[in-house]
């Protein structure tokens, strides 16, 4: 699926599988003898989408999630210990950009009044709401479906949002789906909305994740992965890799972009965290990503 300007997708297509795929990743964590995180919602989305006719991507894409599976479970502690800290600071307005399948305003413990913005495309959102319609949320939750290539901070102050007010924002798995115009824009865009006091967690995606070596490698290991599990070549593709719906483009550094319009930043790169968190990194296969919080003074 060739990405276009405007181009927009259901839960099961593109782009918008990519969020199936990390919630399937998710899943897995439920049966790590020591989880990072419980995410019993993960596993019902999966479900959701196969009763759609959704099908788990071929077994050469299946072991290259589970490849980066501690990866994955890292990043969700990451966010979710970004949002208990921003609530423990008193911040009770949080946007989660490119929501996806992020089940966070049902798992955790919002402080009492808390709302939580969740901007996706309107057929991500209108699959997630069907699927957990009849559950509760832990805080106000409030879907604003809409391109974050659009005017999303009119539809977002439109859905009760107030930039007077600090926020929590974060942006997983996502900056790579933009173009790098289009992060500059969204950076832009946050930054206008953002009331002194508020935070931002960011998984930034760098030079050395885009850095052409890299990707090449990404693609043999991939390739290799696809050989030994005999996957077919329509299968293949009917499961692009997901590096096809990047935007593989030099991009604004997000840390250096939050300080120089002035929030005070600090970043820890992926392997790093991971091994704070006893997940060994997989040299050549963890993600070159880092994660960066903004606080804005
Ligand atoms: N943040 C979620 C998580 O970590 O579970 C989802 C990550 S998933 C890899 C990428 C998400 O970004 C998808 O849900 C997709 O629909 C969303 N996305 C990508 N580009 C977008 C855009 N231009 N506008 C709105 N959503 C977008």
């Amino acid at each position: 699926m060739a990405r276009t300007d405007d181009d927009s997708w259901d839960i099961t297509e593109g782009v918008g599988a990519t969020a199936l795929g990390v919630a399937w990743a998710r899943s897995q964590e439920a049966s790590s003898e020591c989880a990072l995180f419980t995410d019993t919602y993960a596993q019902r989305f999966i479900d959701a989408a196969m009763d759609r006719g959704w099908q788990l991507p071929p077994a050469h894409m299946v072991e290259r999630i589970r490849a980066i599976a501690n990866y994955a479970a890292s990043r969700t502690k990451w966010f979710d210990d970004f949002f208990l800290a921003a609530t423990a600071h008193g911040i009770a307005q949080a946007v989660i950009l490119a929501a996806g399948l992020d089940a966070r305003v049902w798992r955790l413990p919002w402080a009492d009044d808390s709302v939580v913005y969740e901007i996706d495309q309107p057929m991500v959102l209108a699959f997630k709401t069907e699927v957990l319609a009849d559950d509760r949320p832990a805080a106000r939750y409030v879907p604003v479906p809409i391109d974050l290539r659009q005017d999303w901070p009119k539809a977002l102050c439109d859905a009760g949002f107030d930039p007077e007010e600090p926020t929590a924002w974060i942006a997983e798995g996502l900056l790579p789906y933009l173009p790098a115009e289009g992060q500059d824009l969204l950076f832009e865009r946050i930054h206008d909305l953002s009331a002194p006091g508020s935070r931002i967690g960011v998984e930034s995606f760098g030079a050395g994740f885009f850095d052409p070596e890299y990707l090449a490698s990404r693609r043999e290991q991939l390739r290799q992965m696809r050989e030994a599990a005999g996957t077919s070549d329509t299968e293949a593709s009917e499961a692009p890799d997901v590096a096809d719906l990047w935007f593989i483009e030099e991009r604004t550094d997000v840390a250096d972009w939050l300080m120089d319009h002035g929030w005070r930043v600090s970043s820890e790169q992926a392997d790093a965290l991971m091994l704070r968190y006893r997940r060994p990194p997989t040299a050549d296969i963890t993600p070159r990503t880092t994660f960066v919080e903004g606080v804005r003074g």
